[in-house]
């Protein structure tokens, strides 16, 4: 028999805002233990949350850019459970009214075909600390820095059928909300991790099968071999003649298999209620008009919509959008000039092959559209030669956004040259100083032809206009004996 897959996610991300959901102590990664808290997040008595209605912004724009209804009276609920790295002993959570619900979004599935996963809801919620454990084992220390950062929880429905899809979606939430500006999204750094819900079925059977919770995974490499290994152990399970039990399991992605944390515990085991020390809240619709103004044009669709407009094949549409300041100067750089070929040139192998070099954080690249256009149109005009071009765009990218180029040009001796004579001049001395390869031209074999224009070029510098000396080094090659 076979069988059918069915994944749901819960998914963790961490929203940018600077300061904690219910206190003003920083959300910033890493920081000596214990000192990004405060008497508030770390659950005094007598102590009471004040709400940070930034996060609410960007919860809003994260359920907007994802279709969702927003929920404009909302509240939060108390969920109670005891973790060492959770002092208060609950959890701020929403249950009830979640601020978002029933939005979509699409995918590519593994097949190309565009695919779309529902969401059930988003829910707004703060973040445990941690636990930390000796190396041998016995001691274990608490950092109570993460306690209270707020999250954005994003529940699917359970519209998975592959670890592809999983990926695609999980791709695409974070090309969204880094866009959005709401969440860099780092999962090595933890600030998005994912729940993998997950049942076997007959193939055609509607029902769904008793399915597992996989908790916080961390990377895409990690849940689609998480996927695999719990696909199969179910399925093995099942045409044994067994029983699955509904579980939540740990995924050790070093020894490559899940093990039982504890049975799945229902909504009720948490004993949820409203959270008394805060009031209902209530979004205007102007507030949601706000934030709906700010959704940007996304990774995807400003994909798309380059390959039709100017022709970008799909992999150079794909790397140019993939952060929105560099997607946006590579926009604003050919309105300005007009000439998408010469800036898609220097955009792929200029600019990113720098940010590869140099490990340079793209969002810090100052490059202005300006200063991008201008070059792009030098070299276009024959100002500069690629070549030439090379060094002139490399220290236009060290420069702080501010930079001279004509100055820089004139300062370093880089315009292109266009002393005929002394083009002609060196075709001949280079011919003269490779008599072989000479010969070995004036017999047919052409292919000597590329080592003649590399040593000519090479002989001035990358400054010649490759066309010119083409021209006078095939003259003179076939015309003078
Ligand atoms: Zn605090």
């Amino acid at each position: 028999m076979k069988y059918e897959t069915v994944i749901g996610l819960e998914v963790h991300v961490e929203l940018a805002a600077k300061s904690k959901l219910f206190c003003s102590c920083t959300t910033k990664f890493g920081g000596e233990p214990n000192t990004h808290c405060c008497p508030v997040c770390t659950g005094m008595p007598g102590t009471l949350p004040v709400f940070n209605r930034k996060v609410l912004e960007y919860a809003v724009k994260a359920g907007l850019a994802l279709n969702c209804d927003i929920t404009r009276d909302f509240r939060f609920d108390r969920k109670n459970y005891f973790y060492p790295d959770l002092p208060k002993a609950y959890q701020v959570s929403q249950l009830y009214a979640p601020v978002a619900v029933n939005g979509h979004t699409e995918i590519k599935g593994a097949d190309g075909n565009a695919k779309v996963i529902h969401i059930h809801e988003m829910h707004m919620e703060e973040d445990a600390g941690k636990i930390i454990h000796s190396p041998d084992g016995k001691t274990a220390f608490l950092d109570y820095n993460r306690c209270g950062v707020p999250l954005l929880e994003i529940v699917t429905e359970p519209d998975f059928r592959n670890a592809e899809e999983v990926n695609a979606f999980l791709y695409r939430l974070r090309s969204v909300f880094k866009y959005l500006g709401i969440s860099d999204c780092r999962m090595e750094e933890g600030s998005m991790r994912a729940d993998v819900n997950l049942s076997v079925r007959p193939e055609g059977c509607e029902e769904l099968g008793t399915r597992t919770e996989m908790k916080n995974i961390n990377s895409f490499r990690a849940i689609e071999r998480a996927i695999a290994y719990e696909s199969a152990r179910q399925i093995k399970i099942v045409e044994n003649g067994g029983r699955i039990l509904q579980e939540t399991l740990r995924w050790d992605n070093v020894a490559g298999y899940s093990f039982s944390m504890r049975s799945k515990e229902e909504a009720k085991d948490y004993r949820y209620f409203p959270e008394p020390d805060l009031p209902a809240f209530h979004l205007t619709r102007e507030e949601i008009r706000l934030c709906r103004a700010a959704i940007p044009e996304f990774a995807d669709e400003k994909a798309e919509r380059l390959m039709q407009e100017i022709s970008l094949s799909a992999d150079d549409a794909r790397v140019i959008t993939e952060y929105r300041n560099l997607a946006e100067l590579f926009e604003d750089t050919v309105k300005l000039c007009n000439a998408p070929g010469e800036v898609r040139f220097w955009f792929t192998g200029g600019l990113l092959s720098y940010i590869n070099e140099t490990g340079t954080d793209p969002e810090d690249i100052t490059l202005l559209p300006e200063n991008f256009a201008k070059f792009a149109g030098l070299v276009l005009n024959k100002t500069l030669t690629r070549e030439s071009g090379k060094k002139v765009f490399r220290a236009m990218l060290e420069s702080d956004g501010d930079f001279d180029i004509r100055g820089f040009i004139k300062e370093n001796g880089l315009e292109t040259l266009d002393d005929e004579d002394l083009i002609i001049t060196t075709v001949k001395k280079i011919i003269e100083e490779n008599p072989k390869p000479y010969d070995q031209y004036r017999n047919g074999e052409t292919k000597v032809y590329g080592f003649f224009a590399g040593k000519v070029m090479k002989e001035l510098k990358g400054r010649a206009d490759p066309s010119s000396v083409n021209r006078m080094l095939k003259n003179i090659l076939e015309n003078e004996s």
